[in-house]
């Protein structure tokens, strides 16, 4: 490939699918720039205000906020991320990302379907809930209850599902990849193949 192709890896799932660690060590193996777009939404959430004023004025600052992490975050994002009018706000930003020169990862909910349905690679990775939330759970130093983790990524699963705009599902030329019972190493590997096919 030359360097100045576009080339868009497109990788979306559901929430602690594996998604974020996947799609950062593809972008490092083959030099692409990477975009994790559940933070665009996570940062209209904590601004606070108008939801779609604050999207349509997303800035560098806001992206960096330390609190972007928590399960409140995540909850918030979740819910102005139903509202079309901040996903039409955040579109083009995501789109000129994605097709930049030299290639890029995009992880999120809607990059194959929606963001970027001619990505050169889409992957949907995928994991029981009760996995899910166990990771989760364990990464967040077991600071909630499992079953308070595990009832925040059913509340998610079911907006970012049930939602009309851009809800979380596989494109259909998707190829899934189901990391519950496989190593973090296993899914990296599964998806640097998918990667190098079409290279
Ligand atoms: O991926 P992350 O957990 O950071 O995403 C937070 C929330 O942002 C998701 O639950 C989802 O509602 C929303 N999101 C989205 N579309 C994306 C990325 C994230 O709707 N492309």
């Amino acid at each position: 490939m030359p360097d100045s192709a576009p080339f868009t890896v497109a990788i979306d799932g559901p929430a602690a699918a594996g998604k974020g660690t996947i799609s950062r060590a593809v972008a490092a193996r083959f030099g692409f720039a990477h975009l994790d777009t559940g933070l665009l939404y996570r940062a209209v959430g904590a601004k606070g205000g108008d939801p779609v004023t604050a999207a349509a004025t997303l800035t560098p600052d806001d992206l960096s906020r330390p609190d972007l992490r928590s399960p409140e975050a995540a909850q918030a994002a979740s819910r102005v991320a139903a509202i079309p009018e901040v996903r039409a706000a955040l579109t083009a930003f995501q789109r000129d990302f994605a097709r930049r020169a030299g290639g890029a990862v995009l992880d999120g909910r809607d990059i194959g379907t929606v963001i970027c349905p001619e990505a050169e690679v889409k992957l949907y990775i995928t994991a029981s809930a009760a996995i899910r939330a166990e990771r989760r759970w364990r990464e967040d130093g077991q600071a909630q209850t499992l079953e308070d983790v595990l009832c925040d990524v059913q509340a998610r699963d079911a907006r970012d599902m049930g939602r009309t705009d851009a809800p979380l599902r596989a494109a259909d030329d998707a190829v899934q990849i189901d990391t519950s019972a496989m190593t973090i190493a296993a899914a990296i590997s599964a998806a640097i193949r998918e990667v190098e096919k079409r290279l």
